[in-house]
């Protein structure tokens, strides 16, 4: 077994900061929230648990597997490249035992979405996922949202 650490962030779209994309956490689509500037879909809370996975697996990270240089994750969908890493964790032998994900955000509000995130994010990622949100009582979280996630990977070649 081994455990994996991940951590993201992401600013939200200002005057200085375009997105022409919908705020997505988890696979979820918040249409009335204001969105995050990122090369992909900005999903701070899959890119989170897509680096705990990598980690954990001694696969890199999420820049190493999905380069922001490269034109082809423009826009990406991070429930896809989240797919894709349960994938390649699978070529290597590695399973995902389960990952735990905080995201740090006065708005959304994460909980009354929470089940629909660990569906998608579990469904992706091939191993329950689990998402708590945080408050922080307007400790500095104007500028974007946080996201940390661990993960937990078995050696599916000793089972
Ligand atoms: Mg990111």
């Amino acid at each position: 077994m081994r455990v994996g650490h991940g951590y993201d962030a992401h600013p939200f779209a200002g005057a200085d900061r375009r997105a022409d994309r919908t705020l997505v956490l988890g696979g979820v689509r918040f249409p009335d929230e204001r969105p995050l500037v990122g090369h992909s879909d900005a999903d701070v809370v899959a890119h989170a648990v897509i680096d705990a996975m990598l980690s954990a697996a001694g696969l890199g990270d999420i820049g190493t597997q999905f380069p922001d240089s490269d034109e082809r994750w423009r826009g990406a969908d991070s429930i896809e490249m989240l797919r894709q890493v349960s994938a390649l964790l699978a070529e290597d032998g590695w399973q995902l035992a389960n990952a735990d994900c905080t995201v740090i955000c006065d708005r959304p509000m994460i909980a009354p979405h929470r089940n629909q995130m660990q569906e998608r994010l579990s469904s992706a990622a091939g191993g329950p996922v689990t998402v708590c949100g945080k408050r922080t009582e307007g400790l500095g979280t104007s500028e974007g949202i946080v996201a940390h996630a661990v993960a937990l990977v078995i050696d599916g070649r000793k089972q």
